[in-house]
């Protein structure tokens, strides 16, 4: 009975007409009422997988998302498609929050994304004990395991609601995970019996190439006019990508770059400039891609070996994803497995990752037990000069207080300039001429602007007001602290969103597990990452074992299946004669130096 009804739906919604992969049988499961755990691979259909079921069942659906950003995405997917859909997102007070629970309540509507941070409110429990839901959906569940690619502390929320509804199925979803991921979402979920399904993270029309090379300038600039399409050359710093981007404009290939680090404008530029294949290559750090459909690329180089196979296997599975065969290459040295094994004995500083999170509270004014939803943007640079840090220091610390639930990062940030007007007019009186001229020229401007937040146009405005555009930036922002308006200047690299409010420093404390937990996490996929650089194993096999997929065929084209042993000696013989290093030879001929004879 179901599957004509979710066939039919998936027409009418999205057009297609048959589903890929385990869509269907993960579909089937949860519309049996089953707690359900689907595995797909980047690109495999996932959101597809709860939205069709929540579109069938009677009540609601309400979806549990780590990123803001995923969250819209897939919101406003949804209202695209004119299926009634919810947001929960900024800051609520109780009242507001109630007006919400009332809308959903009686709004007809079927989906309702939330943060998990939201089940630590009390409100939103009370809500949901009574609530018509149907499905519970987790999104990108891995977050809720330790031992994942980026550990959620909130997510273990989610047992709350399983034991507060335990009669609503939960449906858990992610891309692959290693087997240790995959036992935490039953048990941290609460789903012992939950259904699995696992879809193969095998593409075959990647050929995965590792190749060491002493020299990756010389190799990449040989290799470039070889590779066909347009494509994504990965680098680990900001300033790795600028270089090698002006390297290869010089050598006549068309390139831009990408990073955190640039301003909105010249992001968006070199970015439509890439997806619309003016350029050839694009050298980004690992930011760049997330979220970007473009089809036909064809090639990805890593220029340096990344940290865990995860962000590798991420990465690559960025090129061909029209079905088209695509090489990736991973250019390493000497020097990479020195940075790995660097990594593998550092230990954070707690004590100065903490000082850090309260200096940078004080920075910005965010008392204890304030700032729950503030999203507090700048740039990772000059943060770094602040505090006196390199930026990977900095990035380490980011990243553990999110680890920690503190905050979220979010390294590339591309909001506008926003503002809503949140004083009333007759509180004008008292301020200066030069104040009030501002403020009711926004009102005039922009007159929607009360209590919802508007874009503004900043240089325009600050024209019309004969300001400089840093000024009246300025001016906006202190405005802004002095609670008349509400600014939020537009992108300026990163930012972090607080995910609750700042805790007294007696309970801004690292639990020594937690610290463990986060130390040996750490040393298992930089172990693993090592392992694939220096194994001669099938690069696909090691990567599928890896994510716990079991026993499978070697792939029969990456550079391992391919390892040319001992290459011909009149052909080796000839390429010397044709001016070619060895380095090139090897390269070239996907073999080991001391396997070369002449
Ligand atoms: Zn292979």
């Amino acid at each position: 009975m179901t599957q004509p009804n979710a066939l039919e739906i998936l027409k009418q919604y999205w057009g297609y007409d048959s589903f890929r992969g385990h869509q269907k049988a993960i579909i089937d499961s949860v519309l049996n009422g089953n707690d359900t755990i689907g595995l797909l691979p980047t690109g495999g259909g996932k959101s597809i997988c709860y939205q069709i079921p929540g579109l069938i069942f009677p009540g609601l659906t309400m979806v549990i998302s780590p990123l803001i950003a995923l969250m819209e995405d897939q919101h406003n997917g949804l209202i695209k498609r004119d299926i009634k859909s919810f947001h929960f997102k900024g800051s609520y007070s109780p009242r507001s929050l109630d007006e919400a629970f009332r809308n959903l309540r009686y709004g007809n509507y079927k989906f309702a994304f939330f943060a998990p941070e939201r089940i630590a409110n009390p409100l939103f429990l009370e809500y949901i004990k009574h609530a018509h839901v149907s499905l519970l959906a987790i999104d990108e569940a891995h977050c809720i395991s330790q031992w994942g690619f980026d550990f959620r502390p909130s997510y273990l929320n989610v047992r709350i609601l399983r034991e507060l509804r335990p009669e609503i199925p939960v449906l858990a979803l992610t891309a692959s995970a290693t087997a240790r991921v995959k036992r935490d979402l039953h048990t941290q979920l609460n789903i012992p019996e939950a259904q699995l399904f696992e879809g193969s993270i095998r593409r075959d029309n990647l050929h995965l190439q590792l190749k060491f090379t002493p020299n990756k300038e010389r190799q990449l600039l040989r290799l470039l006019p070889t590779l066909l399409g347009t494509g994504i050359i990965y680098a680990k710093t900001r300033k790795s990508c600028e270089v090698l981007s002006a390297l290869l404009t010089k050598h006549g290939h068309s390139s831009c770059f990408f990073h955190a680090g640039l301003s909105g404008d010249l992001k968006s530029l070199n970015q439509s400039m890439w997806i619309e294949n003016k350029v050839k290559v694009m050298v980004a750090t690992t930011a760049f891609g997330m979220g970007i459909d473009k089809g036909d690329v064809g090639w990805v180089i890593h220029w340096d070996a990344p940290d865990t196979l995860e962000g590798y296997y991420q990465e690559i599975g960025r090129a061909g994803r029209n079905g088209s065969t695509s090489l990736t290459y991973l250019l390493y040295h000497q020097y990479d497995i020195a940075r790995l094994q660097k990594t593998l004995s550092e230990v954070p500083n707690i004590a100065a990752v903490e000082e850090f999170y309260r200096s940078f509270c004080s920075k910005h004014q965010i008392a204890v037990g304030t700032g729950d939803q503030l999203k507090v943007q700048f740039s990772i640079v000059s943060l770094a000069e602040k505090f006196k840090l390199s930026i990977p220091t900095l990035l380490t610390y980011i990243r553990l207080l999110q680890h920690r639930g503190l905050w979220q990062f979010i390294e590339s940030d591309r909001s506008v300039p926003k503002f809503s007007i949140t004083s009333s007019i007759d509180t004008w009186d008292r301020l200066t001429l030069e104040d009030r001229e501002l403020l009711t020229t926004l009102a005039r401007t922009y007159p929607n602007a009360t209590h919802t937040a508007h874009r503004i146009d900043l240089k325009r405005f600050a024209a019309m007001m004969h300001f400089t555009i840093d000024h009246f930036k300025d001016k906006l922002g202190e405005l802004t602290q002095r609670g008349l308006i509400a600014f939020e200047s537009e992108q300026s690299g990163s930012a972090v969103l607080f995910m609750q409010p700042r805790p007294s420093n007696k309970s801004l404390t690292f639990p020594k597990n937690f610290i463990d937990a986060w130390l040996s996490s750490k040393v298992e996929r930089t172990t693993s990452m090592l392992k694939f650089l220096h194994s001669s194993d099938c690069l696909v096999q090691q990567i599928e074992t890896y994510f716990d997929q079991g026993k499978s065929e070697p792939c029969g084209a990456c550079s391992s299946c391919i390892h040319n042993y001992y290459p011909d000696q009149e052909k080796v013989k000839e390429m010397v004669s044709n001016g070619l290093s060895l380095d090139d030879i090897w390269f070239d001929l996907n073999c080991s130096p001391d396997e070369l004879r002449f």
